[in-house]
């Protein structure tokens, strides 16, 4: 009787770290399987980004800056079209800009329309050289230009590739994104910049910031925008605007300060 209780105390006791060790045994497994899945649902490690700005380089740019912006990075007013950046078919609702058979933003006409005006107040005769431009439009342009330079034959890709040079393809167009918008002088339409009326060029730079405008294309920011146009200018609201032109940024730079 004695021995048969203290056998069945033992049983029993081997049983409990029996089913703990199954217990615990199976509480790691979990564990291991969660962490796997978290390994492959995490973000990949920080690659340079399509502008060419480094990790490192966008920390440094952020710690001389100060306070950016408290605005939604993903919103409307900041894409981005360009090389590495291609918004494919996207087009936004349009409409005139004034008399002209150029198209805007709907949601920047006004900015667009006082910053205009405010050229006019200051004595200068802005001319919508080009506004938006479909995915379609780029395309027939690209096109254009590579039978151009294939001409008599049919573009190879070489072609393609150097007509890229001078038409950005479709889907990597500022233009397509509606916000964007060459101005130049009504009496001097030319888009060289050098042959621009430089204080109208001055003028639209230091100001286009109060309406929310910025330099799409600084000729110092060409290794990262890939383009140099000083008649280019770009919708992002007046809030990143200011903080952008205050730091000499190009669009690139600014939304890598919040990736
Ligand atoms: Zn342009």
């Amino acid at each position: 009787m004695q021995t048969k209780r203290i056998f069945s105390a033992f049983a029993f006791t081997l049983l409990s770290i029996l089913l703990l060790l199954i217990v615990a045994s199976r509480g790691s497994e979990a564990a291991r399987f969660a962490s796997g899945v978290d390994a492959s649902l995490g973000q990949p490690a920080p690659a340079p980004t399509d502008a060419g700005v480094m990790p490192g380089a966008k920390e440094d740019v952020e710690q001389t800056l100060g306070e950016k912006p408290d605005i939604d990075i993903d919103s409307w007013e900041y894409i981005i079209a360009g090389p590495g950046h291609n918004i494919g078919s996207y087009a936004p609702y349009t409409v005139t800009i004034e008399n002209t058979a150029q198209y805007f933003d709907e949601r920047a006409i006004t900015p667009l329309l006082d910053f205009l005006n405010a050229a006019r107040a200051a004595g200068y005769t802005p001319y919508i050289q080009t506004a938006y431009r479909s995915y379609s439009t780029q395309n027939y342009l690209l096109n254009g230009r590579a039978s151009q330079i294939a001409w008599p034959d049919y573009p190879t890709v070489e072609d393609y590739a150097e007509a890229e040079r001078y038409v950005a393809p479709p889907g990597e167009s500022d233009h397509q994104t509606g916000l964007g918008v060459d101005i130049t002088d009504r009496y001097y339409s030319s888009l060289d910049s050098s042959k621009l009326d430089q204080g109208f060029m001055t003028w639209l730079r230091e100001h286009c910031a109060e309406y929310g405008f910025i330099l799409r294309y600084p000729p110092a920011k060409e290794s990262i925008t890939g383009r140099s146009e000083l008649y280019h200018f770009r919708y992002v609201g007046v809030e990143a605007a200011e903080y952008i032109m205050e730091n000499n940024l190009c669009l690139e730079q600014f939304v890598a300060l919040y990736e």
